[in-house]
């Protein structure tokens, strides 16, 4: 038997448990037991509070861990905090393996003069709040002036598209009620997309760019000066030429919707400025060199703001005691592996980077590397981690327990909608309570 701890509920944790359960559960893998754990009451990590809440299709895919979650061989274990609840040290000497799915959940910072005033957010507290993140539950972004979004990434497109969105455009949505109220209320006029480089250069998907073109009352509109000749575009591979022609859809466009999406290309944030908030962005023009790099050209211009979202990546933190690569802000590992028994996976591995079914073949990697490192073993396991958090009053949250939770969220949905989440452990875990009853 092959005891697994895996921490992080999000896609990387779920495939590395299918990737043990189909590497170790069949007549000739000798068993194992995967136990996943969160210090959320509730799994799924990204699907559930960075994937787009008007992006269900995706989302659908915590489908496929439900039937993992639901295997013998997995168990659930909600509410349970690292560091505080339980060490790794721990962990180590009651698995034969301990797997880091902990994602990628911390800003990376913009790095300029001013980027700590009031109204600079970074894009993991902004998604958080309103996919209901109970750690930004209460951020309240302020909406009644222009926005300013850094990056040329999807998740600088999900900011921006929320941001343009009407009321009625979230049907369908699990956007949570706070929200929705707040974004209904807002009064920006007008989003800028900063990119640093050039409409070659974005990480922007085409799917996800063409939903900008389909706002009720938002146009996206780009300054046809900014696009590279046509010709250019043949060389492009073929998603990013897609990209690129929906740019050039919305070039020269009249923005004749309340909400102009701006996209600003060859801009760079340089700092920003305001008396005790934020006021506006000043920017510099870039030129893209020959390999690809923005270099200042010393042009400068301020942007007025009242919000900016800067989605610019994201770092995962460090745990006390783990190798840690400070430059690309994960931990260090050699394909997977940090230590003896100690493994990484998915963004906290490779870097925030990919889409959800990339940490597919990143789990099954895991699971390659546990049955090459480990044998079968008489370790505690979940036995042992059962007591040491029992001797600790630490209240574990089950998947059955997070069932009902997901009930009482299903029965609590605006119409139309799939959930209204709650958005603080306390109300997740009063919800455990109730239907325990
Ligand atoms: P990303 O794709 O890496 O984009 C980050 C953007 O930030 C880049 O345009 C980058 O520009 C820019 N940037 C970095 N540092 C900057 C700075 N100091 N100043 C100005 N700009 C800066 O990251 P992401 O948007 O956070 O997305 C993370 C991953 O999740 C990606 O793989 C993405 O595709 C995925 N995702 C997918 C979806 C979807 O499929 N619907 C939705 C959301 C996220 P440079 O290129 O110049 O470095």
């Amino acid at each position: 038997m092959r005891h697994v701890a895996v921490i992080g509920s999000g896609p990387a944790g779920y495939y590395t448990a299918e990737g043990c359960v189909k590497q170790f559960a069949g007549p000739d893998g000798g068993g194992v037991r995967v136990d996943i754990i969160d210090r959320l009451p509730v799994p799924y990590g990204l699907i559930r509070t960075g994937v787009a809440p008007d992006h269900q299709s995706i989302k659908a895919v915590a489908r496929r861990y439900e039937a993992t979650a639901l295997s013998d061989h997995v168990r659930f274990v909600g509410n349970v905090t690292i560091g505080t609840d339980v060490s790794i040290a721990e962990l180590l000497d009651l698995y034969d393996a301990v797997v880091l799915a902990t994602g990628a959940p911390a800003d990376r910072p913009l790095g300029v003069p001013g980027d700590d005033l009031p109204g600079v957010i970074g894009s993991a507290a902004f998604v958080g709040w309103y996919n209901g993140h109970p750690d930004f539950a209460d951020l309240h972004p302020p909406l009644d002036g222009p926005a300013v979004v850094v990056g040329a990434g999807n998740v600088a497109l999900d900011v921006a598209r929320i941001l343009a969105k009407t009321g009625d455009e979230f049907a369908g949505s699990d956007i949570v009620n706070h929200a929705l109220d707040h974004l209904d209320t807002g009064q920006h006029e007008r989003v800028t997309i900063l990119a640093r480089r050039g409409p070659h250069q974005i990480a922007m998907t085409p799917k996800e760019l063409g939903e900008l073109g389909h706002l009720s009352r938002a146009v996206p509109v780009v300054d046809p000066a900014d696009l590279p000749p046509i010709d250019a575009d043949a060389a492009l591979d073929p998603g990013l030429r897609k990209s690129v022609a929906h740019l050039r859809g919305f070039a020269g466009v009249p923005a004749d919707k309340p909400i102009t999406v701006a996209f600003d290309f060859y801009a760079m944030p340089v700092a920003i400025e305001g008396a005790g908030h934020v006021e506006r962005v000043i920017v510099e023009r870039t030129a893209v060199d020959a390999d690809g790099r923005a270099t200042g050209t010393g042009e400068t211009y301020a942007i007025p703001a009242r919000l900016v979202v800067s989605c610019i990546g994201y770092r995962t933190p460090p745990i006390e005691g783990v190798p840690y690569d400070a430059r690309l802000g994960r931990f260090a590992n050699d394909e997977g592996r940090i230590a003896p028994g100690l493994y990484a996976v998915g963004w906290a591995r490779r870097g925030p980077t990919g889409t959800i079914g990339t940490n597919r073949p990143d789990g099954f990697l895991i699971a390659d590397h546990i049955a090459a490192d480990t044998s079968d073993s008489d370790k505690a396991g979940r036995a042992g981690l059962d007591r040491l958090l029992a001797e600790r009053g630490v209240e574990v949250v089950t998947f059955r327990d997070w069932q009902r939770i997901e009930q009482a969220e299903i029965a609590a949905a605006r119409t139309g909608a799939p959930r209204e989440k709650f958005v603080a452990v306390g109300e997740m875990l009063a919800a455990k309570a109730r239907a325990a009853l």
